[in-house]
């Protein structure tokens, strides 16, 4: 059976990962420090005997008995807010994270995909983004210890490829959604529809007409599953190109929950990005890869899951805000 190590493995993207590589039969090694990430994700398959759980922060040594087919690195602070709240670890898991994966595949002879970000183009000015793109990123702004984490990440990962010859795939994945992403981590799905849960009103930053382009969480792990088995060792896009504005999203929720709350308007954060869609050409060239769940499908899945969480889960979710985080 092959093995997988999986950094990252209780936070969102993780632990989908996970249980898509046990459904194709892998054996899984599910490493987190639970900084941003949860037990409750992987609790559905802690069962599981080819799946293990080790408590561990990527950042520091990494040691793992017997062989090794891939290491996927998704372990990272992924929201704004998280990373506002703890800077210099989103730094180091970019950083000495990577090497440190990187060392052990080298070691085990795996293939090691990385997760990068469409925050690698920062605040484009080029619309849609393709890979091509260099980006437009403050590297001393308040994102700028995500974004460069994630390009260092990247350079550090292409460095292996070519000087060491080993096996690597570079995913820059756009704004993904779905369940188990946590209720207060900030990002804007969980921050509109807890808000519409929780009866308080919806917060749009800015005058909400920033774009995003929102992938659902399974055709991303499609994506990811035909990446890691193909030959392509440059970076390349996974999102939804089906673009809208805040505003328009915020009115969808309002919609989808039925909620009698109404829109307010806060600052906008420091270096938000004001458009973002993903040119998915390379992704349905190389790997035959497109969304196929709407974001109308995916809301719904996703407002399921979130409407299942109990009282206590709700109630412990107070939407956090920016301004707590940022140093003026
Ligand atoms: P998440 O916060 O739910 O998951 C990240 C996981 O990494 C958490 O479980 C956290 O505890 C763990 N982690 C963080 N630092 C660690 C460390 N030093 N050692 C061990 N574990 C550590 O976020 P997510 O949305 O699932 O994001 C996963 C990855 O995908 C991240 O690398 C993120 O940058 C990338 N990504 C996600 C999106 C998205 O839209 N969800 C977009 C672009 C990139
Ligand atoms: N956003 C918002 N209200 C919120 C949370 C976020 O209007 O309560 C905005 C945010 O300013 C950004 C967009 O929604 O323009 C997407 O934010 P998110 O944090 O989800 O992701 P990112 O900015 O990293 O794409």
């Amino acid at each position: 059976m092959k093995r997988v190590l999986i950094t990252g493995a209780a936070g969102f993207l993780g632990s989908h990962l996970a249980e898509r590589f046990l459904k194709d039969g892998y054996v899984v090694i599910g490493m987190d420090n639970l900084i941003t990430g949860s037990l409750k994700n992987i609790e559905p398959f802690q069962e599981n005997p080819n799946f293990t759980f080790v408590n561990h922060d990527v950042s520091k040594h990494i040691e793992i008995d017997g062989q090794l087919d891939y290491v996927l690195h998704f372990a990272s602070p992924a929201s704004p807010i998280d990373y506002l709240k703890i800077p210099i670890q989103t730094l180091k898991v970019g950083s000495l994270g990577i090497h440190n994966c990187l060392g052990l595949a080298k070691a085990k002879g795996a293939r090691l995909l990385i997760a990068s970000t469409s925050e690698v183009y920062g605040d484009p000015h080029v619309h849609p983004q393709p890979e091509s793109y260099w980006g437009n990123v403050n590297p001393v702004g308040p994102r700028g210890v995500y974004d460069e984490a994630k390009r260092f990440q990247e350079a550090m990962t292409m460095a292996y490829h070519t000087y060491h010859g080993l096996e690597t795939r570079i995913v820059r994945i756009f704004n993904t959604y779905g369940p188990r992403m946590r209720l207060n981590d900030g990002r804007v799905l969980p921050a509109f529809i807890g808000q519409a849960l929780r009866g308080e009103d919806l917060t749009i930053f800015g005058d909400g007409s920033q774009t995003r382009s929102f992938c659902y969480v399974d055709d991303l792990v499609e994506g990811i599953v035909r990446l890691l088995h193909s030959d392509h060792s440059e970076p390349v896009n996974i999102g939804n190109p089906d673009e809208i504005t805040i505003a328009q999203f915020a009115e969808e929720i309002i919609a989808l929950t039925g909620t009698d709350q109404k829109v307010i308007y806060k600052d906008l954060p420091v270096d938000d990005p004001k458009q973002r869609q993903p040119d998915i050409t390379k992704a349905r060239q190389l790997l035959g890869w497109e969304p196929k769940i709407d974001r109308a499908e995916g809301l719904k899945r996703t407002y399921a899951y979130f409407k299942s969480l109990s009282q206590e889960e709700l109630r412990q979710t107070e939407h956090a805000q920016f301004d707590q985080y940022i140093k003026k």
